[in-house]
């Protein structure tokens, strides 16, 4: 038996002032919760069949398939699109490595390609050099809600008759231009497109996932295996005036959301504009707070894309220590992350087998030398006003708290 590391446990007795995020939620969550566990239906029921109709609607998808996760949501994709074991999926290491997990999941191989510097995405340039004879994917992340080339990406996907799957973990209400119209991220415009409701991300339901896609077929078989591949759903044998037995017909998985999650999530989607919309603000005045910091590098936004601002990552001046800017944050009572990490960086991946097509100079890069600033929907101009300030502090360097 191998050892099992330990999990690190650090513990805080004043926790920072200012929290990297921070759900938005209140007495409308709590009182959607209470709907299904009065009910006597509490798991993938009417709630989490609502959730799905009115999630299809908010991004103009044809079907949508809630799951437990983000995680499992592309398992599911990856393995609907045809992906198995000694097959090769094209991605991004630098991403949350749930990413690259979802491909060894199936039992295939990441390779992995570089980032463009700007927006923290897939270069689209560098993914047809990656693509061999085992590729049966490409796996694309809008990373911290930052729209992907899609436009480029379906190119290339198309010309070698790859499916494109999205991970679109963090980019819930992010939207990019299409043939002059904004459409929300996960139409799908690529094939299938996996979303995160957890904490962290811009809507949550303590933990969830959904799946979009516009293929009927590929939205039974999610149904399917996340339900342990059973015909007929509880729910249909629930209302059955009939005795109804059901088949396994393939093997699948336990990958169900709980109606509370899914009552609570439609809330959240109700707030979802309001949220995005005071992110949006939010952002653009971070890029007046900062603007003329020298050699700190603001994120980006391609005039094809609008992020839902998930995430709001600088690059610090090349001068600058990550993690002691990030440290004399912290003593001043704010919360930052570092950048996005890089998977094949992790020790996980020293045993997983990946294969990158060319150096992953600007995914380490953008490990290296940006960190995230705190950004929720309710956060106080205070709030950031003190943000702001820490930064510039930590970054001149100056030791007075
Ligand atoms: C958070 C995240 C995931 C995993 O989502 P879970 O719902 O926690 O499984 C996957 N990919 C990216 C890019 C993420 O940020």
């Amino acid at each position: 038996m191998l050892p099992v590391p330990e999990q690190v446990e650090t513990r805080t007795e004043r926790p920072p002032s200012i929290p990297i995020t921070r759900p938005w939620m209140d007495e409308r969550e709590a009182e959607a919760a209470r709907r299904p566990i009065l009910s006597g239906w509490i798991t993938q029921g009417p709630e989490v069949a609502a959730f799905e109709r009115e999630f299809a609607a908010m991004v103009g998808a044809p079907h949508a398939c809630a799951v437990s996760n983000c995680t499992t949501a592309l398992h599911l994709a990856l393995k609907a699109a045809g992906v198995g074991p000694g097959d090769e999926v094209i991605t991004v290491s630098h991403s949350f490595i749930a990413t690259a997990n979802s491909i060894r999941m199936c039992g295939a191989v990441p390779v992995f390609v570089d980032i463009e510097p700007g927006t923290f995405n897939m270069a689209p340039d560098l993914v047809e050099s990656a693509i061999g004879e085992r590729t049966r994917a490409i796996l694309c992340v809008h990373q911290m809600g930052m729209p992907c080339d899609l436009e480029r990406l379906v190119a290339v996907a198309r010309r070698h008759s790859l499916p494109l799957i999205e991970d679109a973990a963090c980019a819930i209400g992010s939207e990019i231009l299409v043939n002059g119209r904004w459409e929300k991220i996960g139409k799908p415009h690529g094939d299938i497109a996996c979303f995160s409701f957890h904490p962290r991300k811009v809507i949550t339901t303590g933990d969830g996932g959904m799946l979009t896609t516009a293929r009927p077929e590929w939205d039974r078989q999610f149904r399917l295996w996340r339900q342990h591949g059973m015909s007929v759903p509880d729910t249909v044998r629930h209302a059955a005036r009939e005795v109804i037995f059901e088949t396994y017909p393939v093997s699948g998985f336990n990958y169900r959301m709980t109606d509370v999650q899914a009552a609570i999530g439609r809330e959240q989607l109700k707030r979802l504009p309001e949220i995005v919309e005071r992110r949006r603000a939010l952002a653009a005045r971070y890029a007046e707070l900062l603007g003329g910091v020298p050699g700190l590098v603001l994120p980006p936004e391609p005039s094809w894309a609008r992020s839902n601002w998930q995430s709001f990552c600088v690059r610090l001046p090349e001068h600058c220590d990550q993690r002691r800017v990030m440290q004399r944050m912290l003593d001043r009572g704010v919360s930052t992350r570092r950048g996005i990490m890089c998977a094949h960086r992790e020790p996980a991946y020293v045993a997983e087998p990946w294969r990158a097509a060319h150096p992953l100079r600007e995914s380490e890069r953008a490990q290296d030398t940006s960190i995230i600033l705190p950004l929720f929907a309710q956060m106080t101009h205070a709030e950031q006003d003190a943000v702001a300030a820490a930064l510039i502090h930590s970054i001149e360097g100056k030791h007075a708290v």
